[in-house]
């Protein structure tokens, strides 16, 4: 079976896997801060902070914007639920904007369609490694006062009117799970350019606990020693009722984080997979540009449409077909050892979203997408050989 994606592991990825289980780090270390450095660097961002999944990312961005309960969340049905998802664990509510037919992405003025005086943030994605329309989500963002947090988990090194995704909003995750455009087996980061996001997303990132004496709680009156069993020679400062003290050992938990920690295992092989990026990247395109070509024209064959102000990461490749033939084409392509996919079934359709009164949302264009698209294999190490097997099924397949 050919998969629809696949991870692209060599000898040096290997290696750098190998070298950090000689040393003596093994959780957040010195690999963490490199791999964190390299991936802010190559998107243009000041600030990253690496995480356990791409998941744990949303989760905590969503934290760092302050969501809570009440909050509404603008986001596109058409991608994986945790995009929604990190918004229910904020006891928010995700609210679902139809796409552009052309892009599949999240159309913009479905966004300002469903803006209400509750809306906190967009959570656009860049289904497929396309960007979405940024210009113009920025605007309405700017316009309502809205936190922008971009799923990237496709889009690593996709570009928007020059800009690397990761560089625009005041967030942006990426996913490092084996399919997506570098791996570290399970992983994922949020970038930004803002300080005070990233030290609250470190935060988040662990236990909520902090060493960083400016981030400490302290005012207001004077604790004693007796209070709290220490000595004032220890340096007790004066507390709002919140005993603090100073000392090496010393820390405060001062929000409700999680331990979504990176292991230096995984950011080894996360900065070895980054060299390799653009590498695979270019391969990627190179596939979508034969794909291209073969389908181009085809009545049955609907290739995906890339704006001319973005340059797609090709994480996906989406073909449409007759939605009345859908389910026997994804069938005979299984039977010829295509491992084709679909991406994805509208978010608020699963049984989790329908029994919290979601069930009468309904986005037409979105409806319309899933009901007509397969996703056929595209990872840099399909072979051209593969890649003639998979197109020429395709077309045996689609020719009626
Ligand atoms: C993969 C993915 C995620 C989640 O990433 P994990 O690393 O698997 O947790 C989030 N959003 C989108 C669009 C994804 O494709």
């Amino acid at each position: 079976m050919i998969p629809y994606g696949h991870q692209t592991i060599d000898e040096k990825d290997i290696q750098a896997v190998v070298d950090v289980l000689r040393s003596d780090y093994l959780t957040t270390g010195p690999a963490v801060e490199i791999f964190e450095k390299k991936v802010a660097e190559y998107v243009g961002a000041k600030y990253a902070v690496a995480v356990n999944s791409g998941t744990a990312a949303l989760h905590i961005a969503c934290l760092a914007a302050g969501m809570k309960e009440g909050d509404e969340v603008i986001t596109t049905p058409i991608t994986f639920a945790a995009s929604a998802n990190c918004v229910l664990y904020c006891n928010g509510t995700p609210v679902f904007a139809d796409i552009d037919s052309r892009t599949y992405n999240i159309l913009p003025e479905e966004i300002e369609k469903k803006i209400t005086p509750r809306t906190k943030a967009i959570v656009p994605v860049h289904f497929t490694g396309q960007p979405c329309d940024m210009d113009a989500i920025s605007a309405i963002a700017k316009k309502h006062s809205l936190i922008v947090i971009e799923d990237g988990a496709h889009a690593l090194g996709a570009s928007y009117r020059g800009k690397k995704i990761g560089s625009i909003s005041d967030m942006t995750i990426f996913s490092f799970h084996p399919v997506k455009p570098i791996t570290t087996g399970e992983g994922g980061m949020v970038v930004t350019n803002s300080e005070n996001l990233y030290r609250r997303l470190k935060l988040f990132r662990s236990h909520g606990i902090t060493r960083e004496e400016n981030m400490m709680e302290s005012s207001g009156e004077i604790m004693t020693g007796s209070e709290n069993g220490i000595g004032a020679e220890d340096g007790i400062k004066p507390g709002n009722g919140i005993r603090t003290e100073s000392g090496g050992w010393y820390y405060q938990q001062i929000e409700l984080g999680f331990n979504y920690r990176m292991t230096d295992i995984q950011a080894a092989l996360g900065s070895s997979q980054m060299d390799k990026l653009d590498t695979f990247l270019n391969r990627r395109r190179e596939i979508a540009r034969r794909y291209n070509e073969a389908f181009a024209g085809n009545p049955n064959i609907g290739i995906p449409q890339q704006m001319k102000s973005a340059v797609s990461g090709w994480h996906l490749y989406v073909i449409r077909v007759p939605a009345d033939r859908r389910k026997e084409i994804f069938r005979k392509l299984q039977s010829a050892g295509i491992g084709v996919n679909v991406h994805y079934i509208p978010v608020y359709r699963h049984p989790y979203y329908q029994k919290h009164e979601y069930g009468k949302v309904c986005c037409p264009n979105a409806e319309e997408l899933y009901g007509q698209m397969i996703s056929l294999p595209i990872y840099p190490g399909l072979t051209d050989g593969q890649q003639k097997q998979v197109m020429e099924a395709v077309l045996k397949i689609c020719d009626f």
